[in-house]
């Protein structure tokens, strides 16, 4: 039964049972209890329903409202006869028909939608800072018309990331090619001319074959560790720091660089030993290779109560501070010439910040140009999001 037949019953039960109380005979009054009996059944009932009915629109409503779409229904007279939050947080109005949308470009889409009864999307650019909307139309007949708006800010801008890193790493990777290319020529009109240069070719065919051996292996580890960090398990990093320190002294030596290493508390993390080692050899390498002759790296781990600092600390070329945010791209490079000479790929931060935040930490670094730089791990002590994922 609808609410209103269901309120017209009531008031003839009502009505029934008060004639038979006049009439006043035994008959009359039992008829006139039943009727009020039925007549309260049916006030209940009306109640119940419209409880229902009230929290039903409570539960669309809350719904519409926590969509990160916004949502926008127009009737037949173009006006707005819906619209929930997130529609209002989107273009930065309630617009109250549909001469009222903004940009004018979303304003002919959705005209048109109407006017020709075809679904049709559009994306605009709106507001400062600018966001990116896909708009979409659904005619809903007699002139009406649902639009539905998502924010794709984001992924358009991971679509950009994507992109600049498909362009960088074909560039990076075309250099070390043509070289070898070249290389492999001029080694082989030196064998046949018997020069006697073609040791020194060769040598240099293998330097290159090495700079593009490291930067496929670079870019193969960054994309392994995009997908996050593979096991959880509990590693002593005050071991693997003084383990991969020793490592580079011969490097270092090489360099005419002091290395050493502080690190005698233990200090235990919860990750994967192979991507800390990555990280630690990314930190110490640059370390080593951005400091002149006579310089020194100090590397330090130390514990506290919420996890374990890691600072490797030089006295080289130090980064000036308009480049210090950017250091942690992929393929940024202060001076590239430098990095290059030195066997540089321009993803060694990229993968300390990869394999850092990985573990549930971060990485940062502070730095003055021509005094020297102290880059800064810092890892929670157990357990991590993304192993306990
Ligand atoms: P690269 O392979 O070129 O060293 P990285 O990603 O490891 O690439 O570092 C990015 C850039 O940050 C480097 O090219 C360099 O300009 C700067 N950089 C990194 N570490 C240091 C450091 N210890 N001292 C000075 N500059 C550094």
């Amino acid at each position: 039964m609808e609410s209103g037949s269901l309120a017209i019953g009531i008031g003839v039960a009502v009505a029934i049972g008060v004639a038979a109380a006049m009439v006043g005979s035994r008959a009359g009054r039992r008829r006139a209890l039943v009727a009020e009996r039925r007549a309260a059944e049916a006030t209940e009932e009306l109640a119940r329903r419209e409880a229902t009915s009230r929290e039903a629109g409570a539960v669309q409503d809350l719904i519409l409202d926590s969509m990160q779409e916004g949502i926008l229904l127009f009737g037949a007279d173009r006006r707005s006869a819906f619209v929930n939050d997130a529609l209002e947080h989107h273009l930065g109005a309630r617009p109250g028909s549909m001469d009222e949308l903004l940009p004018v470009d979303l304003r002919e889409m959705v005209r048109g939608v109407v006017e020709s009864s075809v679904p049709a999307s559009i994306e605009v650019e709106r507001g400062a800072p600018s966001r990116w909307l896909r708009v979409a139309a659904t005619p809903a007949g007699d002139g009406a018309a649902l639009v539905v708006v998502t924010d794709i800010t984001e992924s358009r801008r991971i679509e950009a990331v994507r992109r600049d890193f498909v362009t960088n790493a074909s560039h990076e990777l075309k250099t070390p090619v043509a070289s070898i290319q070249a290389t492999a020529e001029t080694l082989r009109g030196a064998i046949e001319d018997g020069s006697g240069a073609a040791p020194r070719f060769a040598v240099q065919l293998e330097h290159e074959a090495l700079r593009l051996s490291r930067i496929m292996s670079d870019l193969l580890d960054l994309s392994r560790l995009e997908s996050g960090s593979e096991d959880g398990e509990p590693v002593g990093f005050d071991t693997l720091v003084r383990d991969e320190v020793e490592r580079f002294q011969e490097q270092a030596h090489a360099a005419g660089v002091f290395l050493s290493v502080a690190a005698t508390d233990p200090a235990a993390v919860r990750g994967s030993a192979r991507d800390l080692s990555l990280l630690v050899r990314n930190l110490v390498d640059n370390a080593i290779r951005y400091t002149q002759e006579g310089g020194t790296v100090l590397v330090r781990v130390a514990g506290d109560a919420d996890g374990v600092t890691l600072t490797v600390r030089d006295s080289g070329a130090g980064i000036p501070s308009r480049d210090l945010p950017r250091v942690f791209e992929r393929f940024y490079r202060v001076d590239r010439a430098r990095s290059r000479e030195t066997g540089g790929t321009g993803l060694g931060l990229a993968i300390v910040r990869h394999v850092a935040e990985n573990h549930g930490g971060s990485a940062s670094v502070v730095s003055e140009f021509g005094i020297g730089s102290t880059f800064t791990v810092r890892l929670p002590s157990t357990g991590s999001r993304a192993f306990d994922a």
